[in-house]
């Protein structure tokens, strides 16, 4: 199964079996409520002009406004937004903050577009969708390919079109326009608490464990200082999309880091060249993947050998994958759960913005480690009460919930089928 939304309709549809939900709860939580199509017509350095292709999915917003990021990526589909969209809404459940789901995307290539053409095509694509969006209605963010500058671009031409100042409709801001101390690391560093509960759980010692981490953007970088500077463990590989490289003594952050800046790629750093593909079935005792997703499919998962696997990308593991992770017994932070740090500290920069207040770094990371804490409780115990795959447990929790929200609105009447209605009912105090 190749096409990612099939992917999460299929994870959803394993979830909806194993809580008995009713007819009406999964024709309503299986499709986005929303979803827009845009063209963008951008004015290019050299005269011409190029329309690009822009998506907005509102995926479900029963618990709260909906949340999510923005991708500017060549290979952007609706059908990648729309799994996006889903996982957003199982996110921001699981990790019980009153947001729903959303996600963004443009198909274009922003390594080949001047600073110019970037800002018109931010502030172009925030022009069509500005009557979409808002801080009550949806709420987007950084992801792949999109920064702080995107975001702050986004906000101004969001402000000017209606006129007052929103700081809450795009979170991921630059610190001087209201942007939340701690969201540059909230999704590694959320990762991190969720590994170190799971260290925990299967028995492995962090300090000296080798790890291997696929990507080394916002995610993977700040994941590699991370995994040296809370446990004292050794990254032994590292890749982005131009390849990897791997030492058996470790690949020190800061040298690494150096590599990226100046060569604009990690695989410059001596020790051995390595492909994506081999990174991913060395014998390390912990696996990163964060970067695109389908990293880890039936063709190579019985080859992976770390014992447990953080799932710092959206979809990095397929649902052959997940069943062959499981059944050799690889314990996975589900990307949903573990990548959750971002919406996370978003969330509280949408509480900062709305009430006008800045918070401390410490009150940020404190609460962070809270609400990343209490999700992995509530995941970690319907693993074991349901004796089921990392991915399936996760989606038990975050869809009961979203299912309980939408009954209590009045969108549908009943969360399960009549025959076992009141059988969640374990799962819905969870
Ligand atoms: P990024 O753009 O900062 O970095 C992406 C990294 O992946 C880069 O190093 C790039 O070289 C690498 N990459 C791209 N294609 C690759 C390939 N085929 N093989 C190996 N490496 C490849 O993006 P990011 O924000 O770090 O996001 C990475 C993943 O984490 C995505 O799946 C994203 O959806 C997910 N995620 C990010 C956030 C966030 O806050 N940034 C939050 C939740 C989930």
């Amino acid at each position: 199964m190749t096409n990612i939304f099939e992917q999460a309709q299929a994870q959803f549809d394993a979830a909806a079996n194993l809580l008995h939900l009713s007819d009406e709860a999964r024709n309503l939580l299986r499709e986005p409520m929303d979803e827009h199509r845009v063209r963008i017509p951008v004015r290019m350095d050299d005269g011409s002009t190029q329309v690009f292709t822009g998506f907005r999915v509102q995926y479900n917003s029963a618990r709260g406004p909906c949340k999510g990021g923005l991708r500017f990526h060549p290979e952007e589909t609706i059908d990648t937004v729309r799994a996006l969209a889903a996982w957003m809404s199982w996110k921001t459940a699981i990790v019980d903050i009153p947001l729903g789901g959303g996600k963004g995307g443009v198909i274009c290539d922003p390594k080949k577009l001047s600073e110019g053409e970037l800002e018109r095509l931010s502030r172009g694509y925030m022009r069509k969708v500005a009557h979409l969006i808002g801080p009550d209605v949806d709420v987007p963010a950084p992801d792949v390919y999109t920064t702080p500058q995107v975001m702050a671009w986004m906000m101004d031409e969001y402000e000017t079109i209606v006129g007052h100042k929103a700081p809450g409709v795009i979170t991921g801001k630059p610190l001087e326009i209201g942007g939340s101390p701690g969201r540059d690391d909230a999704t590694a560093r959320g990762g991190m608490i969720t590994l170190r509960e799971a260290a925990k759980e299967v028995g492995l010692d962090l300090a000296g464990a080798t790890v291997a981490i696929q990507g080394f953007g916002n995610a993977g970088m700040h994941a590699h200082r991370l995994l040296e500077e809370l446990f004292g463990a050794k990254v032994v590989a590292v890749s982005d999309s131009r390849g990897g490289v791997y030492s058996e003594d470790g690949l020190p952050f800061e040298g690494l880091a150096e590599v990226k800046r100046e060569h604009g790629t990690v695989s410059r750093y001596p020790g051995k060249l390595i492909t994506n593909e081999e990174l991913l079935e060395l014998d390390v005792e912990v696996l990163v993947p964060s970067a695109l997703e389908n990293a880890i499919t039936e063709a190579n998962a019985s080859d992976v050998k770390a014992k447990i696997i953080v799932e710092l990308a959206n979809g990095p593991t397929n649902l052959e994958a997940d069943k062959i992770l499981h059944n050799n017994g690889v314990f996975v932070i589900p990307d949903f759960l573990c990548n959750a740090g971002g919406v996370t500290v978003s969330y509280f920069e949408q509480v900062q913005n709305a009430s006008l207040d800045r918070w401390k770094l410490a009150k940020v990371r404190q609460r962070l480690d809270e609400v990343m804490t209490s999700a992995f409780d509530a995941f970690l115990k319907a693993k074991k009460e349901h004796d089921v795959d990392s991915r399936l447990a996760a989606y038990a929790v975050a869809v009961e919930r979203v299912a309980q929200a939408s009954r209590a609105r009045g969108w549908i009447r009943n969360v399960h089928a009549s025959a076992t209605a009141g059988a969640g009912s374990g799962i819905a105090a969870m």
